[in-house]
């Protein structure tokens, strides 16, 4: 169901100024995400939480249209916009404060980028580890997990979490933190989309002096030894070393392979011997570039989204899954998957190290034990969905914000049953009527048996 026409006169009078409608000078630049087109009937532009709870509000009254809650707009599977509903952008929530420099605590709203949040931290000679492009928003990483290039030294984004505020379903205004409502901090922390709308994170982040920061591209003969090789090399490598690899199909028998590495150290020799093996194993070095640098030059250098806003055209195909480790079986299967030519981006993502120091139970996200993350994109959706659901057995679990099938299957890898048990229990308490449904939907529990659940 679309808006119906005319709906602009019911939005609350706090929005109404900054609202944009289909046909206003603004539409153009927010009506799209970075992969995803979207027509929506009305972008509301909160300013503060008192107005997201006006916006909220507003949604409520209008629960048979789609909802989209956007910050940075970089969402992979796009429903930070729709066709016909309401979009709550929370960009213009972008502020970092430093709060405590002996503590190293900072405060970043949702809109922030993590290149503008690097470049604020980095005067301090701090770095809050994100992901690996700097153009990505705060809000939606930092309620999913955040696998980044710090990742295997410093862990996911969410473990620097300690505090977030957010506006729930009903409007009200809360703090969530490891003592004042544990339960939906624990939520946030991996499934923050499905909990409210988070309007200000508080961080915990680290001192990092300089890093080494590698682009190396090398032609590969034999992508299934260079894939095997690259599991073993990463997961073996040292945790101040992450190594993110991308290749797509191979064009006659050869395949460029291109790595992506911090060795978060700021000794030159160490960042050479860290980085080495993957350069010398992995196929033949054709291109490369190594440099001493900061964690803030590395998120600078993704565009900024211009006055036009996202271009995002049509809608992506990716799929997405977790490897307890990258067998040679895999490997194989994965070579399989490129020869098909259906597949035009595929990246593997090291994990480990930090990332498994927490306990699985620590937060909603619960794969402590992945070694890898792993991602395809590719132009046809049941194409890649057969040739993907054809290597399943190799998964355990998935990371959704690679992830845009939306079978309800993915729930259940993303948050295996006992976690999912209690997110729905979570969800019945803090979003009974299922107002934030659009990405990647956890139901709230229905029986009684699901709220003992949260009891116990
Ligand atoms: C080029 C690129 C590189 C990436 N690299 C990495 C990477 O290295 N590591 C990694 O972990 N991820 C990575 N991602 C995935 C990225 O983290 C997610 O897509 C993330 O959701 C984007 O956040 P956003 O705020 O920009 O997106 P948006 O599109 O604005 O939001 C995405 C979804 O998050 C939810 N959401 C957004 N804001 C809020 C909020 N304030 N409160 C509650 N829920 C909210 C909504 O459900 C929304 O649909 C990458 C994505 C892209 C496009």
């Amino acid at each position: 169901m679309s808006l119906p026409q005319g709906i602009a006169y019911d939005v609350p009078v706090s929005l109404a100024d900054n609202a944009v409608v289909p046909g206003h000078p603004a539409y153009r630049s927010v009506r799209s995400t970075y992969l995803r087109s979207g027509s929506p009937g009305l972008v509301l532009r909160p300013r503060s939480p008192a107005e997201v709870a006006d916006a909220l509000a507003f949604a409520r009254r209008h629960p048979d249209v789609p909802l989209g809650i956007r910050s940075g707009g970089h969402g992979i599977s796009g429903r930070s916009t729709n066709d016909g509903g309401i979009v709550i952008d929370v960009g213009a929530l972008d502020t970092i404060e430093v709060l405590d420099v002996e503590r190293r605590r900072v405060r970043i709203g949702p809109g922030a980028t993590w290149k503008r949040v690097a470049a604020a931290l980095d005067p301090y000679g701090w770095a809050l580890g994100s992901g690996d492009y700097g153009g990505v928003g705060v809000g939606g990483l930092a309620t999913a997990g955040g696998i980044g290039l710090l990742g295997r030294q410093h862990g996911l984004t969410i473990d620097h979490l300690r505090a977030v505020e957010l506006v729930l379903a009903d409007g009200s205004q809360v703090r969530a933190t490891r003592d004042e409502h544990p339960d939906l901090f624990w939520a946030v922390r991996g499934a923050g989309a499905n909990f409210g709308v988070a309007t200000a994170f508080e961080f915990e982040v680290d001192d990092v002096p300089e890093v080494g920061w590698a682009k190396l591209t090398l032609v590969s003969a034999d992508i299934e030894e260079t894939l095997r090789r690259y599991g073993e090399l990463a997961s073996a490598a040292p945790r101040d070393t992450t190594v993110f690899l991308v290749t797509g199909q191979p064009r006659q028998g050869q395949s460029v392979v291109q790595l992506y590495a911090i060795a978060a150290s700021p000794d030159a020799d160490v960042v050479v011997e860290r980085l080495r093996p993957f350069a010398e194993e992995l196929g033949t070095l054709v291109q490369q570039e190594v440099v001493l640098t900061t964690y803030a030059a590395v998120m600078a250098e993704a565009p900024d989204v211009g006055p036009e806003g996202h271009r995002g055209h049509g809608e992506p195909v990716t799929r997405s899954a977790l490897l307890t480790a990258l067998t040679p079986e895999l490997a194989a299967d994965a070579a399989r998957l490129l020869r098909t030519g259906q597949v035009y981006f595929f990246q593997l993502r090291a994990m480990g190290g930090a990332i498994a120091d927490v306990p699985p139970d620590e937060t909603a996200f619960s794969h402590r034990g992945a070694a890898f993350q792993v991602t395809a994109m590719g132009g046809d959706r049941a194409v890649l969905d057969a040739l993907w659901d054809g290597i399943s057995h190799h998964f355990e679990g998935t990371y959704l914000s690679f992830e845009t099938d939306l079978r309800p299957e993915r729930l259940t890898e993303a948050f295996p049953p006992p976690v999912l048990d209690r997110l729905r229990a979570l969800k019945l308490r803090y979003d009974p009527h299922n107002l934030f449904r659009d990405n990647f939907n956890i139901p709230p529990a229905t029986t009684d048996s699901d709220e003992e659940e949260l009891a116990s």
